[in-house]
């Protein structure tokens, strides 16, 4: 379905470059019709609600690879154009065994997300509890200013130029330093699709399509009924829309622990010369050699990077970061290594992504230049294929792939034979203190005990690059050992 439109509105671009592409004279009138048609000015609130299928974002199996197919059965936003601010509630259940993200395993349960932005705030609620997402902001933005009503109203106060093509009002602008957006407008002023261009961490420059079809009069406010949206090339949403409400009154303040957010890395040395950096999400681990710094882990986003970078100048100010290690390709994982590399580190990779990152670090981003992209630098890659050592006789990094796994191709976990720790990433996330083992043990932890096993590795602890350090009997106890 999402296929045919694609080709139907190539086949209309072919032929307005044919001959029938103009530029009209004046964009105001073409945007005020739209409004018209669907009420863009007199929405100043809207809430939606829908289901379908997706992909989770940024979390392929393979890098290169489609999105892993999720189920939603439940989706909803509500919107205040006005005020900036967007609520985005869902439920997510894996539609097939392979791939990351925060999801239950498949057929162990579902992910409740709620997802909120206001201006400049990114943030989600877990329960009652609101956690910055700072990563997430420009997405937020974006997926705010191009839903049908949105994208009028943006374009209206954008400089928006309209060419004529095919029978469409092609309306095109930039929200500078956010994201580019094209909206194809039909005779009868509804939006149809917007092609748009978002700055990502990982893959620079991102296009996402968004088409709205089954429109119709939801009691006096237009909206399609179904909503497909592909990003960096895959689908990630294909929802049928079930409720739409027009102007409800709508409070979204943002939270005032999001108001004063600022990164922050806090450092715990766990031998001489290994520190653990917590204090967000995403851990990293610094890794001290005779005359040189190994990162493993430069997750999230140039924000986390730069202040994880700042910490590791702070307490080796003598010797300079030469390797970040990157456990895999996620894009929450993977997010800091353009920030890296523009500091001139050698980026450690695996073999299977190295094709991958190597095309995704050479797309531009251009809608907000990141430090990658002002460098001018190119990033070194250093492959692993199955396992590379690190050594220089003060200290040992062996990193090696964890085989057999369901989260991601090319998935790696460092050691330290000497100070027996083990450092990974997604394959064990300790618990709270105190909380019972899960019933039946997690796949991915036992597939973790298994790779470790098998190499003969005897852990002390374990440094997770989610939560906290724990000795690693913490991770036999999880798989019932
Ligand atoms: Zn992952």
């Amino acid at each position: 379905m999402q296929r045919r439109a694609l080709v139907s509105l190539a086949a209309l671009a072919a032929l307005g470059v044919a001959g029938c592409a103009t530029t009209v004279a004046d964009p105001q009138a073409v945007l005020r019709q739209s409004d018209l048609a669907m009420g863009a000015s007199q929405l100043k609130t809207l809430r939606y609600a829908a289901n379908g299928t997706g992909g989770t974002y940024g979390q392929a199996f393979l890098p290169g690879q489609a999105w892993p197919r999720i189920n939603v059965p439940t989706f909803a936003r509500w919107i205040d154009y006005d005020n900036a601010a967007m609520r985005e509630d869902s439920v997510r259940v894996r539609a097939e065994p392979t791939g990351g993200g925060a999801l239950p395993l498949m057929g162990t349960g579902e992910q409740r997300v709620s997802a909120w932005v206001r201006g400049e705030q990114a943030w989600n609620m877990a329960g009652t509890t609101p956690q910055a997402a700072p990563v997430a902001l420009d997405g937020r933005i974006h997926d705010l200013w191009t839903t049908p009503h949105g994208v009028i109203k943006a374009a209206m106060r954008n400089n928006a130029t309209v060419r004529s093509e095919g029978g469409l009002s092609v309306v095109s602008f930039t929200q500078p330093g956010r994201y580019r957006a094209t909206a194809y407008i039909g005779a009868d002023g509804l939006v149809q699709r917007v092609d748009s261009v978002v700055p990502n961490p990982v893959t620079g420059d991102t296009p996402v399509s968004t088409v709205y079809s089954g429109w119709r009069d939801w009691g006096g406010v237009k909206f399609p009924t179904r909503i497909q949206q592909s990003q960096g090339g895959f689908p990630v949403y294909d929802l049928t829309v079930t409720e739409v409400q027009a102007n409800p009154a709508l409070d979204m303040p943002v939270p005032a622990p999001i108001t004063a957010f600022a990164e922050k890395v806090d450092a715990q040395q766990v031998v001489p010369g290994v520190w653990f950096f917590g204090g967000g999400s995403h851990n990293s681990v610094l890794v001290e050699f005779a005359d040189h710094l190994m990162l493993i882990e430069s997750p999230l986003y140039d924000g986390r990077a730069q202040a994880v970078l700042a910490e590791a100048r702070r307490l080796v100010p003598n010797k300079p970061v030469r390797y970040v290690l990157n456990s895999h390709h996620h894009f929450d994982h993977a997010g800091g290594l353009r920030t890296a590399a523009a500091t001139g580190a050698t980026l450690v990779v695996s073999e299977p992504a190295r094709p991958w990152f190597e095309q995704v670090f050479a797309t531009p981003n251009s809608i907000r230049p990141d430090m990658l992209q002002q460098s001018g630098r190119r990033p070194t890659l250093m492959p692993v294929n199955g396992s590379r050592t690190f050594t220089d006789g003060t200290r040992t990094v062996d990193v090696h792939f964890i085989e057999g796994s369901v989260h991601a191709q090319g998935f790696m976990m460092a050691w330290l034979p000497r100070e027996r720790l083990l450092v990974e990433a997604d394959a064990f996330t300790p618990g709270a203190p105190n909380t019972p083992p899960p019933s039946p043990p997690n796949a991915n932890n036992v597939n973790l005990v298994q790779n470790v096993e098998k190499l003969g590795w005897n852990p002390d602890r374990i440094l997770p690059l989610h939560g906290r350090v724990v000795p690693y009997s913490d991770l036999r106890v999880a798989v019932g050992r």
